[in-house]
């Protein structure tokens, strides 16, 4: 029933969004760093950025996104695949605390921690480190920077050692730390928030909605009084906001929208789309006079966009094949 397609056939002379007639450029109508391929030239230089700047780049940055980036290893342009939940986190351990982060697959990285020199008794020098195992093969290069900088410090200066004694003391220090016995990475519980903006979310698929509906319905769309109200309602989105007086349900109310829950027909409906596999899918879908948007499975129903009932038509866009799938009946 659906059919596999590369980019939107829509063509206009003008730009959906600002209306000019301009060379248009081409829009990812779901992001491109969600794993977004369905694309359309159907904004100009200057509104394309507005979008980029003010509603993808903002909900490509909320946690929730970025976990379902990582759970679908999608990097984006520069191929960076996002860790929301990387910390830093402080944690005691045997060797006194540790500094953790965790890496792309949440496997626990201890960043390394030297303490300042200290100069004892007997006139030795000493250095106390905590580093990840894995770091063990740059023990020469963190002492040597260290120490290198302490015997140029006022400190080091005042020990009068020569550079033979400052280089015998260097090794002696790698060679200690690199038969150092390991230690197991401490384990405690890492605590963290994970910030979700609704606004934020929500504008992404509202924008969504408001380019499906021109790609798929045209002038009929654009010309409509419902696409002046969008425009101008997304031309004030600010960093991914409205304006600060206004509510989520305000919001809500202003696009005509409501959210529909996991259990909802709506949802179930977009599971069978995508082979149950709606959380790895964006979805769009023009139902009579109705637009639906499903990022990531947050499904959002924008109610009468569509200025009239014109044929029904599906996208689909697998986040980790790229594929974009449609149909239109
Ligand atoms: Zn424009």
């Amino acid at each position: 029933m659906l059919t596999l397609i590369q980019g939107s056939r829509y063509t206009s002379a003008k730009c959906i969004q600002c209306e000019k007639p301009a060379r248009l450029t081409v829009e990812h109508v779901f992001p491109d760093g969600a794993g977004g391929c369905l694309t359309a030239h159907i904004l100009c230089k200057v509104c394309n950025e507005h979008f980029g700047k003010n509603i993808d780049g903002p909900y490509l940055k909320q946690s929730v996104v970025e976990l379902a980036r990582n759970a679908y290893r999608i990097g984006g342009r520069r191929g960076v695949i996002p860790q929301p939940l990387g910390g830093p986190y402080k944690i005691a351990g045997p060797v006194g605390r540790s500094v953790i982060k965790l890496d792309t697959d949440f496997r626990p990285r201890i960043i390394p921690q030297v303490e300042d020199i200290e100069i004892m008794e007997c006139g030795a020098i000493s250095v106390t480190m905590v580093i990840d195992a894995t770091d063990r093969k740059n023990i020469p290069t963190i002492v040597r920077s260290k120490f290198e900088r302490f015997f140029k410090s006022e400190r080091g200066l005042g020990l009068g050692w020569t550079q033979e004694e400052q280089e015998r003391g260097i090794l002696s220090t790698i060679n200690k730390y690199m038969s150092a016995p390991d230690v197991e990475t401490p384990i405690g519980v890492l605590s963290g928030t994970m910030e979700m903006k609704l606004d934020t979310v929500f504008l992404e698929a509202a924008k969504v909605a408001f380019e499906l509906a021109a790609i798929e319905d045209g002038d009929v769309f654009i010309n409509s009084t419902k696409a002046k109200h969008f425009r101008t309602l997304l031309g004030r989105v600010d960093k991914g906001r409205m304006e600060s007086s206004m509510s989520f349900e305000e919001i809500l109310k202003a696009f005509q929208a409501a959210p529909l829950p996991a259990g909802s027909q709506v949802f179930l409906g977009i599971q069978y789309l995508t082979g149950g596999k709606a959380y790895e899918h964006h979805v769009g879908i023009l139902s009579g006079p109705h637009v639906i948007v499903s990022l990531f499975g947050y499904v959002y129903i924008f109610g009468d966009l569509r200025a009239y009932m014109g044929r029904s038509a599906i996208y689909t866009n697998n986040v980790v094949s790229g594929e974009v799938r449609y149909a239109k009946m």
